[in-house]
């Protein structure tokens, strides 16, 4: 399990990330006139914490930035905003990630379903209500 540590300190536009590697090392990062702080993950709700906030529309208004309205499905928080491209990228990440996790949730489902279908079938045979003629 990793871990990260945001510690965003505010002072000269100047953000502070102490990140704990996989082998126990800590390192710090610092950056340097962000327009947000770095910790900032798009795909988070500030209004209730749900993590499945996603792009409705967006813009590029320059080369590294875009205007993008996002919109949070379980208390309808919205807001439009202009973020920078790394910001998007990690954030298009995050939702082709949901994306396969998504997908793979659906195939376990169906999967579940078809076990389903074959418990009722087994139940149906067993009980008589399946006669050959049914084929
Ligand atoms: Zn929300």
């Amino acid at each position: 399990m990793q871990e990260f540590e945001h510690t965003p300190s505010t002072d000269h536009k100047r953000y502070v990330r102490t990140v704990q590697l996989p082998s126990g090392k800590t390192i710090e990062v610092i950056s340097f006139d962000q327009c947000s702080p770095p910790a900032r993950e798009l795909h988070r709700c500030p209004e209730c914490g749900g993590d499945l906030v996603y792009p409705v529309a967006w813009e590029q208004t320059d080369a590294t930035h875009w205007e993008v309205r996002l919109r949070c499905p379980s208390c309808e928080w919205a807001v439009t905003d202009i973020f920078e491209d790394q910001l998007i990228q990690a954030f298009d990440e995050t939702l082709d990630r949901a994306t396969e996790l998504l997908v793979e949730d659906l195939r376990q489902l169906s999967r579940a379903n078809m076990e389903e279908d074959v418990d009722r079938f087994i139940m149906a045979i067993e009980a008589g209500h399946v006669l050959p003629e049914d084929f």
